[in-house]
């Protein structure tokens, strides 16, 4: 299965990619964490990606696009996988579709994720307690998740027109969210 996870900062995406990830035996792609450990390590792609997220912008596409077609050529890809956090802009969907075609494959689901907004703030500034993560300041928060609403949320009607989106309740016990994930996979 390939597979698409949509959802604003803070509703779930990498817990519960994780879970559908060890579900479907599929790897979850998270661009964010590949950013992130770049970071960490200090290579030419972190030094890159790291004032964009400190600021909460998205980093440019021909940045991540690249990151995401050399990632989903590794083995381990060849048969599914589940994208968190990717693509973002109708640009990123645009270069999506464009290297699935070259591989002949296509997606077999988008799944978005809702969250109430007050609720992501609050998880939000709670995992900025436990994590530390630089870009879940307040400040940062509000500027990302008003870049989510400009660039991403729009995605969402591309995958309906597509039939491909499945909305999903983010809100409740984590694997609750994960049963109705389920569900909606048998559902498409
Ligand atoms: P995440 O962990 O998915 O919330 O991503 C953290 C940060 O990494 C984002 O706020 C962006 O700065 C950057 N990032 C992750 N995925 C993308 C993407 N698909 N396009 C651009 N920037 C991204």
């Amino acid at each position: 299965m390939r597979l698409v996870l949509l959802g604003p900062p803070g509703a779930g995406k990498g817990t519960q990619a994780k879970e559908l990830s060890a579900r479907l035996g599929i790897p979850a792609i998270s661009t964010g964490d590949i950013f992130r450990a770049n970071v960490g390590q200090g290579t030419p792609l972190g030094l890159q990606a790291k004032t964009y997220m400190d600021a909460g912008e998205y980093v440019p596409d021909a940045v991540t696009n690249a990151m995401v077609k050399d990632r989903i050529a590794q083995p381990d890809c060849t048969g599914g996988f589940l994208l968190d956090g990717y693509p973002r802009t109708l640009a990123q969907v645009a270069e999506l579709d464009a290297m699935l075609a070259e591989r002949g494959e296509r997606l077999d689901a988008v799944l978005e994720l809702t969250a109430d907004t007050d609720e992501v703030v609050q998880r939000l500034l709670g995992r900025a307690a436990v994590e530390g993560r630089a870009d879940d300041t307040e400040d940062v928060i509000r500027r990302r998740l008003e870049v989510y609403a400009e660039q991403t949320a729009p995605l969402a009607r591309v995958y309906a027109d597509r039939g491909l989106l499945r909305r999903v309740d983010g809100m409740g016990a984590v694997a609750e969210v994960t049963s109705r994930l389920v569900g909606a996979l048998h559902s498409a």
